[in-house]
């Protein structure tokens, strides 16, 4: 034993002697060479039995997650992310997804668009670093008609779109777009209305609107499921097939870190608290019990993974393992 360690010292010795000579003989010259930043591109790929579903990053931005939480103190939600070593006001994500059904190109909600400031509006940008093009998608399906999911329909000015057919559960559409409903919400929402409605409106004009009732039959292998709360018309959509699921669940959860050990917490943007945490606890159990991906639009991207359960109202999430390859998940 103790020859072993005196074997081993001497490789030690030898790394200290040639590290001093590395730091005599640094180069004088200051380094020049500028640091690039950015990212990668915004997409992800993976796929849902044969239909390929690809994650879009719109932008991301400070979540003002001390301000907006209700039904725990700015301590408690603090603490919380200080557990996941992140800060108060840590990253956001903005997140859609793009799902290619047999040659039928379908988007689930579009991003901020230009109504999140510099912050959004690279959804464009993302789709065609996947290898699609806006013209090219049939059918936008909306979970809520918020700024971060509708907001995308238009950017600089111009619809996105050229042939997509949007859906919007009716619902949410004679909400949002009807401004008497203004006054029963909080501040927060008020700017919401006319935000939503100028990029809603050019398709509109173009008879490209269309509405659909809780429960209806829309796109075989993609069912949506009512769940209101965080809106009146908020509507999650179930992909399926070859005995594999995915459920894009919108605004079910805004802060991970928060909401997944303790689905109580719910944010001032939810419409009704009591039933948005209703929903939350629903549909996380579900998602948990039925072992379905979930694909989130505020979950850090691609926001793609599955839930845990790990106390009676306790879950954890567990982000999808990256690959190159086709997933099976
Ligand atoms: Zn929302």
């Amino acid at each position: 034993m103790r020859s072993l360690i005196l074997f081993a010292a001497a490789p030690l010795a030898l790394a200290l002697a040639s590290h001093a000579m590395a730091q005599q003989t640094l180069p004088s010259a200051a380094p020049s060479t500028a640091q690039v930043g950015g990212q990668a591109p915004g997409y992800f790929r993976f796929f849902v039995g044969r239909f390929e579903v690809t994650a879009l990053l719109d932008g991301t931005h400070p979540f003002p997650s001390d301000k907006v939480a209700v039904g725990a103190t700015e301590d408690q939600v603090a603490a919380t992310l200080k557990d996941d070593f992140l800060p108060l006001r840590y990253e956001g994500m903005i997140n859609a997804f793009l799902v290619n059904m047999d040659g039928r190109l379908v988007l689930i909600d579009t991003g901020a668009g230009n109504l999140y400031g510099k912050d959004g509006g690279g959804l464009k940008r993302a789709i065609a670093a996947a290898g699609y093009t806006p013209d090219q998608v049939d059918d936008v399906f909306i979970t809520h008609l918020h700024e971060d999911h509708a907001g995308g329909l238009v950017l600089d000015g111009q619809p996105v779109f050229s042939k997509a057919i949007i859906h919007i559960p009716r619902k949410e559409a004679d909400f949002w777009l009807d401004n008497r409903n203004q006054a029963t919400v909080n501040d927060l929402l008020k700017p919401f209305f006319p935000a939503v409605q100028k990029v809603v409106l050019p398709y509109q004009q173009s008879g490209r609107v269309k509405l659909f009732d809780e429960g209806a039959a829309l796109v075989p292998g993609l069912t949506p499921i009512a769940a209101p709360g965080h809106t009146p018309g908020h509507t999650v959509y179930l992909l399926q097939d070859g005995g594999q699921s995915l459920l894009f669940w919108g605004d079910t959860v805004h802060m991970a870190p928060v909401q997944f050990p303790d689905p109580n917490v719910a944010i001032r943007y939810d419409w009704n608290v009591p039933m948005a945490v209703a929903a939350r606890e629903k549909l996380i159990a579900q998602a948990a019990s039925e072992k379905w991906l979930v694909a989130g639009a505020h979950i850090s991207f691609p926001g793609v993974g599955h839930i845990r359960r790990t106390g009676a109202d306790r879950f954890e999430w567990v982000p999808l393992n990256y690959t190159l390859n086709r997933t099976q998940p």
